[in-house]
């Protein structure tokens, strides 16, 4: 056995690249935003939820585990192809508007984790959005420099 096989044997395997899987988290989030709006606008309590914030949030989760997007999807409430309907889309995102204050006084630092995520998503479209543009200016360059050929 040559000496470089034996280092190499001691040193770490490279792991592959991880992806974090977010919804259960993300899940867990929205339950509690969920109960914290239907608690005040229902005037249900504990761990019930009114029938129609059960449905649509049983509807949210079912999407969730569809997403299109897999584990490496953007926080719902940030979707640009939201899948849940176009009632169900709204109602969902006024609840989690609208508990935002209330959620961040019981659950601190789960609101900050879910808005970190949802900065997250702009900067990663951020990126996406200046790199399209990088291209398309360095298209257009070339294609000048040609003409001036
Ligand atoms: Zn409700």
């Amino acid at each position: 056995m040559g000496i470089l096989s034996k280092i190499k044997k001691w040193l770490p395997k490279r792991k592959p690249p991880e992806y974090k899987n977010n919804i259960p988290k993300e899940k867990e989030t929205i339950r509690k935003i969920f109960g914290i709006y239907c608690h005040s606008h229902h005037g249900t309590e504990g761990d019930k939820l009114c029938p129609k914030c059960n449905g649509l949030l049983a509807t949210v989760f079912t999407k969730m585990n569809r997403c299109q997007y897999g584990i490496t999807k953007p926080i719902c409430e940030r979707c640009e192809h939201p899948c849940f309907g176009e009632t169900a889309t709204k109602d969902f995102r006024e609840i989690m508007s609208s508990s935002n204050r209330k959620m961040f006084l019981r659950h601190p630092i789960m609101t900050v984790r879910h808005k970190l995520a949802s900065i997250g998503f702009d900067y990663m479209k951020m990126q996406q959005q200046k790199r399209a543009d990088d291209k398309a200016k360095a298209k257009s360059k070339k294609a000048e420099s040609k003409k001036k050929k």
